[in-house]
């Protein structure tokens, strides 16, 4: 089933281990055709190549927008060698089979991730090259089609080790990952038009995305994991740079996501802002006057569980905030930007990962989120959904003070970030007590309560941190042992989105312990 290859049709614009993949495919007797900067870069070398405007007796027109759209080259590709009729056409319009086509596109993805103008933008879209790809990936049967330099030498080495052939397993697998580029090109080009060009409806946005990179596992050592972009260029992990440390795993990503989508709650207006996240759910969050003591009460919620764990901030990384960081373990920092001073402190930790986005991220954006069942994907719109203090239902005998709101506010707002059971309690604009991820609400408040004793042991604090806090629950409480144990924690109000049978029983408890509850109407789960 192998095919041989004498004809070979070369155009990329990654010329990244074109003039070596060239050279062996000239050492193994193969024709070299390709477009004009590819034919250049193979000229300069020294290899014999035919430029693609001598097959098609046409020159390139229209700035490169017309070069190998030609019955010459698509003739070339898509003739079934052995059909009687597809030979005569060849025949009678001197069309030369292409047994290989190495083509890699115009580079959409990055010049619209720089910020290009529209002009520029559209002009990368690229329109013979999928085309190509695309006639040479049908035509597997005969054809090879090599779209990723990464491919090169594995497709050489199959020819060198079958006398100039590929085996058809081979081809079909390089056709398989020839649609999955063009999918994905055409996935980013229309997630441009709808993203950039403000039309939100996520059935315009592709769910496919760019493969960035293979990581050597996924969320253990036995999965295999990739990170694919989406070209959505909300600021993130996808967006960062590295600035210093070992590239990030599978889990440090799904960390860093979370951190940093939590943080960008938080308006610089809101003051500086820190959470630290474990697995994916915080172990502490605060906003306060400075950057450091943000840090500082954000730490001071669970300690212990902040070892190992993954900082995000809403502001410029500051030195004062750095020196206390690099006392403690810690993975992955991100942040909007980086102090010089702060920099050169991080870098004394050189494992320890720093990512600066450059901005923050839009907490109310519309945004899609998918995730993967047996059999299929599951798509919804991102959780922007905020509450406002207007929107807030006082339930209670006693309405929350001011400093009451506050807190309750920022709870229900860390709150979504959360998985579900979850249950925050807040003092001061900073978290004291997280239950996360539990199956039942009351076990969710119980265990933040404990981790507040915990936190308060640690710090050498004769009362829980809870006590005086407020709370906030992701969804309502259907019963009322969940707040009472609220109660008993010490919390003085109560927020949540309220809508149970008995949120009378409900109600009548939070009054009778003499505290405040607001219902916000809107849910946060978050499984
Ligand atoms: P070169 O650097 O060889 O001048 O151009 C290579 C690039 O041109 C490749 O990315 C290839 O996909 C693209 N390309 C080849 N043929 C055509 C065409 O007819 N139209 C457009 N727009 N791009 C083409």
């Amino acid at each position: 089933d192998g095919v041989r290859i004498r004809r070979a049709l070369l155009s990329v614009s990654d010329k990244s281990g074109l003039v070596a993949f060239a050279r062996s495919l000239a050492d193994a007797g193969v024709e070299l055709i390709s477009t004009g900067g590819t034919a250049k870069a193979i000229a300069a070398a020294g290899l014999a190549v035919r430029d693609v405007s001598e097959l098609t007796g046409f020159p390139e027109i229209m700035d490169g927008r017309v070069k190998t759209l030609h019955p010459n080259v698509h003739g070339g590709l898509l003739a079934i060698r052995d059909d009687g009729e597809h030979r005569a056409a060849m025949d009678a319009h001197g069309i030369e089979a292409i047994d290989l086509a190495v083509i890699n596109l115009y580079p959409f993805e990055e010049v619209r991730a720089a910020g290009g103008e529209a002009a520029e933008i559209i002009e990368n879209i690229d329109i013979g090259g999928p085309a190509m790809i695309r006639a040479a990936a049908k035509n597997h049967a005969y054809v090879t089609i090599v779209t990723d330099p990464d491919d090169y030498a594995r497709v050489a080495e199959t020819l060198a080790e079958n006398d100039g052939m590929v085996p058809l397993a081979l081809r079909r697998e390089l056709a398989a990952l020839a649609y999955g580029r063009t999918a994905a090109y055409d996935a980013a080009i229309s997630g441009w038009f709808a993203g950039d060009l403000g039309i939100e409806a996520p059935r315009h946005r592709g769910f496919g995305g760019q493969l960035r990179e293979v990581m050597r596992y996924g969320e253990n050592p036995h999965q295999k994991a990739a990170f694919y972009v989406n070209g959505d260029r909300r600021p993130g992990v996808a967006t960062a740079e590295l600035l210093q440390g070992k590239k990030l795993s599978y889990n440090n990503i799904n960390d860093t996501d979370a951190a940093f989508e939590l943080v960008s709650e938080f308006a610089l207006a809101d003051g500086p802002a820190c959470a630290i996240i474990k697995h994916a759910n915080p172990c502490g969050v605060a906003v306060a006057s400075s950057q450091a003591d943000a840090y500082r009460r954000a730490l001071r919620c669970d300690p212990t569980s902040a070892f190992g764990g993954i900082l995000a901030f809403n502001c410029e990384l500051e030195a004062e905030t750095a020196e206390e960081i690099v006392k403690l373990m810690t993975e992955v920092i991100i942040a909007p930007a980086v102090s010089a001073a702060a920099q050169q402190i991080i870098a004394k930790k050189k494992n320890l990962r720093l990512l600066v986005t450059g901005a923050m991220a839009d907490p109310a954006a519309a945004g899609v989120h998918v995730k993967s069942v047996a059999g299929g994907l599951l798509v919804q719109e991102r959780d922007n959904g905020r509450i406002a203090q207007s929107a807030l239902q006082v339930v209670t005998k006693r309405a929350p003070s001011d400093a009451e709101i506050a807190d309750l506010l920022f709870a229900f707002r860390v709150g979504k970030h959360v998985k579900s059971n979850a249950i925050v309690y807040a003092r001061d604009g900073a978290t004291v007590g997280i239950g996360a991820g539990q199956m039942s609400r009351v076990d969710s408040a119980r265990i933040a309560a404990r981790k507040s004793e915990d936190a308060a042991l640690a710090a050498g604090e004769a009362k829980p941190l809870t006590a005086g806090s407020v709370v906030a629950s992701d969804a309502f409480f259907p019963f009322a042992d969940g707040l009472l144990s609220a109660v008993e924690a010490g919390a003085t109000a109560v927020i949540q989105p309220g809508g149970s049978m008995r949120d009378a029983e409900v109600i009548a408890a939070a009054d009778e312990a003499g505290i405040a509850m607001v219902f916000t109407g809107m849910r946060h789960f978050r499984h």
